[in-house]
């Protein structure tokens, strides 16, 4: 496939590694396994694509009355069957285990759900700290498809699930919560979008104590120059440096959060980029989800592959194996004994 890398020479190369549907997301690499797994959100579906083999699983999570939206799936550590999910309002945990069917149906069990005074909102991206906490953020359907206005009031929020399976809100006034990515432990900064507010901004992080404080902008996109743009997943580099997923722009773009300033682009054959993860064996392939929501039908047919999942390779960056959900276990395997009663 076509290949592009403005601002370097290097051979960037750029191939789709799954058939494209209306939208892929929250890409998470599992190192045991070789394993890339994302979502799909609008079906309530998880994939596992075995990278070194090909098998694709699909594992169909049901809603379970906060909402059918299924936008995160990360591993739960030290229990390699069990995996945290966020679906509609609910933070969630899920069995997948490998000898499953390829197409297996699974009915979650809640561990928490936010926000049931505020039924507009819906969990959308979300990562683990280097804690291991899961951190993720809401979008508020209210204002979709509009872009909203300074004088919105915006319903949605970013929270944390601790291991204790605890839920405590960070930020609030959010209108569509997306990327998130922490330095390493000394740099101790916490990276945020949310989409709406056109910016990739920074916190400080205390990762002992799992606290955010002190948000300052990284990068405007509208100050960038980029007037179409929204920004949307995000993940790191071993250098620091930022990439973020840009919905409407064709493009990842390679921040240096210190120089607050744009030093890289790879170009896509398709408008809307969502997100992206480091994986491969050495960490240096970055995959990349995208979508064909929103494209009209001349969009779409000129963007054939909108909507499949990208792997990235010739980039010369790596990020680091990915963190997952370090839950109580005991506290954990409780709840799910208590569902099955
Ligand atoms: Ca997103």
């Amino acid at each position: 496939m076509e290949t592009s890398s403005s601002n370097t020479g290097d051979a960037v190369h750029i191939e789709p590694v799954t058939d494209p549907v209306v939208l892929t997301e929250g890409p998470h690499w599992v190192e045991e396994d070789q394993v890339l797994l994302f979502v799909e959100p609008f079906k309530g579906n998880a994939h596992r694509l075995f990278t070194q083999t090909g098998r694709h699983q699909v594992l169909h999570v049901e809603d379970v009355g906060s909402g059918p939206n299924l936008t995160v799936i990360v591993p739960v550590d030290g229990a390699p069957d069990l995996f945290v999910v966020t679906l509609g309002r609910s933070f969630a945990v899920v069995e997948w285990k490998h000898s499953d069917p390829d197409y297996h149906v699974v009915t979650p069990v809640v561990l928490q759900t936010v926000d049931e005074h505020n039924k507009s909102t819906f969990f959308n991206d979300g990562k683990c700290d280097p804690s291991g906490r899961l951190w993720s953020g809401t979008m508020d359907k209210d204002l979709l498809p509009e872009v909203p206005t300074a004088a919105k009031e915006y319903k949605a929020a970013l929270f944390c699930l601790t291991p204790d399976l605890n839920v405590k809100t960070w930020v609030t006034q959010v209108a569509l919560s997306n990327g998130l990515c922490w330095s390493s432990e000394k740099l101790k900064v916490f990276y945020y979008i949310d989409s709406y507010a056109y910016s990739v901004d920074a916190f400080d992080y205390d990762g002992e104590a799992g606290e955010i404080k002190n948000r300052r902008v990284v990068l405007n996109y509208k100050a960038a120059g980029l007037t179409k743009d929204l920004p949307d997943g995000m993940t790191i580099d071993t250098e620091g440096r930022l990439w973020v997923a840009n919905f409407r722009g064709s493009k990842v773009v390679c921040i240096d959060p210190k120089l607050g300033r744009i030093v890289r682009q790879v170009d896509f054959p398709c408008q809307n980029i969502t997100s992206v993860c480091w994986g491969g064996p050495n960490y240096d392939v970055l995959y990349v989800t995208s979508a064909y929501f929103t494209l009209s039908n001349e969009e779409h047919q000129s963007q054939p592959s909108a909507g499949a999942v990208f792997a990235v390779t010739g980039l010369g960056a790596k990020g680091k194996p990915p963190m997952n959900f370090k839950a109580d276990l005991t506290l954990l395997r409780e709840k799910i004994a208590l569902h099955k009663q």
